[in-house]
């Protein structure tokens, strides 16, 4: 059966939030309907839900700038504003999307020592969110993808979807990236990984 993850749509990733995703907020409207299709017999969000002392954010490291290059618990980090904390109006989702049809939200992000892009698992994979245990439950073997950003938390659980044995499908209009120009790239290693990728037109009539 087929599942929609709908990845971070969160005000601090739309345009004017705390890290603005260009044009996220174009794809709210087609998410909306993406929701209500007969084909999705689940529907699952994310949400980004950072401490404010998270281990991401470059200014909890003295001297540093976002978009710096850092270690953190063994890993290379990008350093980020302050985004997503826990509880704040940048966290939350924007009045314009619906969030009715989503029957579970799995938070991630909210260790400081480590990173979540993925829906699935932290950056170390140390930790499982325990998503794909709940798809399995459900029966999903079919994952949708839609959501922010496209080339970090998309792509990355685009790639652990892939690695749990889903069968995946990116619907390319309905996420947009941080890096435009190498995200072209992101989608074409996706699709060398078995990444069904089409557009929202395919399945909206
Ligand atoms: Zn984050």
């Amino acid at each position: 059966m087929k599942g929609l993850l709908v990845v971070d749509i969160q005000n601090d990733f739309l345009p004017g939030g705390a890290l603005g995703v260009p044009d996220g907020d174009k794809i709210i409207s087609t998410v909306n309907k993406l929701q209500y299709h007969n084909e999705f017999k689940l529907v699952v969000g994310t949400q980004d839900w950072h401490p404010p002392d998270h281990g991401s954010f470059a200014s909890n490291h003295e001297g540093k700038n976002p978009l710096d290059i850092i270690e953190l618990g063994g890993l290379e980090q990008i350093l980020w504003p302050d985004h997503c904390v826990q509880g704040s109006i940048g966290s939350d989702f924007p009045k314009e999307l619906d969030i009715n049809k989503m029957e579970a939200i799995f938070r991630k992000g909210m260790e400081k020592e480590i990173d979540t892009y993925s829906a699935f698992f932290d950056n170390g994979h140390k930790k499982d969110t325990g998503l794909t245990g709940y798809l399995r439950a459900r029966n999903i073997d079919h994952v949708y993808i839609v959501g922010l950003a496209g080339d970090f938390c998309v792509n990355f659980s685009i790639r652990d979807a892939l690695e749990q044995n889903f069968k995946v499908t990116l619907i390319e209009d309905c996420t947009r990236p941080i890096n435009t120009d190498e995200f072209e790239n992101v989608l074409k290693e996706l699709k060398e990984k078995g990444t069904e990728i089409i557009s929202s037109g395919d399945l909206l009539t």
